[in-house]
């Protein structure tokens, strides 16, 4: 099985991917790959600098190191993994990038999820968990310095979270979509009964 994390920044994807891992263990007794984007490799952590910490740049400059992010995890991590059987849960996948370089930056939705799916090669989740936050509660949960893209501002993340809802009602068999404000135990619990009715566990 092939399941991605998509949400905004503070929404705590990083645990509930981590949890989620734990007990997608436990269900099927196989090995579970946890991983994320941007920066699941080594090239990717050179990747996730420059674009979180780099330059301003160009949005179809960032939108491509997004894609090569992408491409080198799908091709050195994700396959690899799917292939040999084992369960791969990413924290941030593809829908990302449409969310926040198409919904964020602007660039028209068809092209950036075409050019992630030629990074890729058209290799999509099974079931996709969009934990869903209003964006300033998400922005007060972060602590530390903002990236360049956490201070991108209210507009741009409004725009990322509905690209996201848009996304998960356009496609309600890829999809879950679970209310991130509840406390962290509830959200676990939720996120794991659809995944388990999903994957029929
Ligand atoms: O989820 P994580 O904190 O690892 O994401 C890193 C940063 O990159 C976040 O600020 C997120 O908003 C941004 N991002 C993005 N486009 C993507 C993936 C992540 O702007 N495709
Ligand atoms: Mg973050």
């Amino acid at each position: 099985y092939f399941v991605s994390f998509e949400g905004g920044d503070g929404v705590g994807k990083t645990t509930h991917v981590r949890l989620l891992g734990e007990f997608l263990h436990e269900a099927t007794g196989r090995e579970v790959v946890v991983t994320r984007e941007p920066g699941g490799t080594g090239l990717g952590t050179e990747l996730r600098r420059l674009v979180m910490h780099g330059d301003d740049m160009d949005p179809r400059t960032e939108a491509l190191l997004y894609a090569a992010d992408r491409a080198h995890h799908v091709a050195t991590v994700v396959r690899p993994a799917l292939e040999r059987g084992a369960v791969v849960v990413t924290d941030r996948y593809l829908d990302s990038s449409v969310a926040y370089q198409a919904g964020g930056r602007e660039l028209s939705e068809e092209e950036v999820e075409a050019l992630s799916l030629w990074a890729t090669d058209d290799l999509l989740p099974d079931v996709t968990v969009l934990l869903d936050l209003d964006p300033q509660v998400g922005a007060a949960r972060l602590s530390g310095e903002p990236d360049r893209l956490e201070r991108a501002g209210d507009e741009f993340h409004r725009r990322t979270r509905e690209t996201f809802l848009r996304r998960a009602a356009a496609d309600p068999r890829r999809w879950v979509v679970v209310d991130a404000s509840a406390g962290l135990d509830d959200v676990q619990a939720q996120v794991r009964v659809d995944v388990a009715a999903r994957l029929d566990l």
